[in-house]
């Protein structure tokens, strides 16, 4: 039998979830999803000074937005201070840790020494032989091997080797009894029985350390597969200079979940040269074999191109409940207001294909539901003409008459109109959709009148006809 798959992401909360971090997850819960595994959600916080409970709910609230649910947890860290504590004592009683009481100062003092000396300016091991623990406040460190070599066998970057020499005796727990994020994180996946630690690759260096860590128990390494970094587009490393990076700016922008995730996928792993796929295909496709070793390029326009994609490809229900939380910023309805799901699913259906983002469909949207428009005053001067006046005057005769004002029934009737008069229907169509609409621009103008109904067409055309 083939251990269950088991793994996590463990954020430190000293930030929103940002595109790295949401990489990170999302590979994790694919893996877990894909191999019909455990994932788990673990928040390290060990790091007090930084951390906050306001960034704990910032890193659920954007993983629950881009439904990356996790089997267990959120487990944080600062609830298992006694389990580190009782494995630090066990290093030290089995002498691979002991205590140090050098002082910040001191080291410092020595490092500068060094640096000036051109001498390496790791710890120089001055409390190794100490036994006793010593009345003062002191860390504890644990012995690192100074010969041989250590080889992470990368599931992503193949075999990477390290010299034990360049390890030094670090620092498991501070002074003040907190302990430290190599060692935390190495009890912890050994205690959440993890099997692969797929994580970025900023932590490639300390992977060495951390199988030091597991090989002082006797606890078997689980594999590891670091992802490469992800740049902006001058191929520095992706940070707040290139623009949004948190996750829940994305959704405040108006992008949809399945999209973001569906771009976050792509960076850094293929299949094939495929660039859409479903939450279902994802977890059938996803394998770690797919992860390019070589960095990535965070590029906004192709998400927002994948987002018109998604809504696209949306059906009106889901853009109704999408786009509802816009229309309530932006004023556009109000937060208690009983408009119909089915109708507001209609009305953003039909601009699915000329809104880019969930704000931009909002903002269209207004003039299916405000009381009143405002009309462009270019729009109005070229096509607002005493001539269309009175086009639009026998149109409004046509629909008052009417009780079904939907597409199929009206639009035959402005065509045998246009006929008629031997007009091209553009010369109707064009000042209805000004006088509907208050610009030149929206989906076609039986579908407005449809979705708008009788009343409002005939309230918006009173405006422009008068009388
Ligand atoms: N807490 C670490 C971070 O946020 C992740 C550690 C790990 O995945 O091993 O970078």
């Amino acid at each position: 039998m083939t251990t269950p798959v088991r793994v996590r992401f463990a954020p430190s909360p000293t930030g929103f979830l940002h595109i790295g971090g949401a990489r990170t997850a999302l590979f994790n819960w694919l893996y877990a999803r894909r191999n019909n595994g455990v994932f788990i959600l673990r928040i390290e916080d060990t790091d007090r000074d930084r951390s906050t409970d306001e960034y704990i709910e910032a890193i659920v609230e954007g993983m629950t937005w881009l439904r990356l649910d996790w089997d267990e947890g959120p487990y944080r860290q600062t609830d298992r201070f006694d389990v580190y504590r009782a494995y630090a004592d066990r290093l030290i009683a089995e002498g691979k840790a002991y205590y140090c009481t050098c002082t910040p100062e001191e080291l410092e003092e020595r490092r500068q020494r060094a640096l000036s000396a051109n001498q390496p300016v790791a710890y120089d091991g001055r409390c190794r032989e100490r036994i006793e623990k010593p009345a003062e406040p002191a860390a504890v460190r644990f012995r690192m091997p100074r010969e041989g070599q250590t080889i992470v066998n990368d599931l992503i970057k193949g075999p990477i080797t390290f010299e034990n020499s360049v390890l030094e005796d670090m620092v498991i727990v501070r002074s003040d009894g907190t302990p430290t994020y190599n060692f935390v994180v190495v009890v912890d996946d050994i205690d959440m029985k993890i099997t692969h630690v797929i994580r970025g690759d900023d932590h490639v260096n300390n992977t060495p350390k951390q199988i030091h860590i597991y090989q002082a128990f006797g606890w078997e390494v689980p594999a590891f597969a670091h992802l490469p970094m992800i740049l902006g587009a001058d191929k520095s490393r992706l940070s707040k200079r290139h623009g949004a990076t948190s996750v829940t700016a994305y959704r405040d922008m108006g992008y949809l979940p399945d999209a973001l995730v569906n771009y976050l996928v792509r960076l850094g792993w293929a299949h094939g040269d495929q660039e859409i796929f479903s939450r279902e295909e994802l977890i059938q496709c996803f394998s770690l074999e797919g992860v390019g070793a070589s960095a990535s390029v965070f590029n906004p326009e192709k998400l927002l191109w994948l987002n018109t994609q998604y809504i696209i490809n949306s059906t009106p229900g889901a853009l109704a409940e999408a786009v509802l939380p816009f229309l309530v910023k932006s004023g556009i309805l109000a937060a208690d207001s009983d408009v119909s799901m089915d109708w507001l699913g209609k009305a953003a259906y039909s601009l699915r294909e000329r809104s880019r983002t969930l704000v931009e469909m909002a903002t269209q949207m207004h003039y299916y539901l405000a009381a009143d428009i405002a009309i462009d005053p270019k729009a109005r001067e070229k096509h607002l003409t005493p001539e269309s006046i009175q086009l639009l005057a026998e149109v409004r005769t046509m629909l008052a008459g009417l009780t079904d004002v939907s597409a199929a029934v009206v639009e035959p009737l402005v065509h045998e109109m246009a006929v008629a008069k031997g007009l091209k229907l553009g010369a109707i169509a064009q000042p209805l959709r000004v006088a509907l609409t208050g610009g030149t621009a929206s989906p076609g103008i039986f579908e407005v009148i449809e979705i708008m109904g009788k009343e409002l067409v005939l309230q918006r055309l009173n405006r422009v006809i008068g009388g």
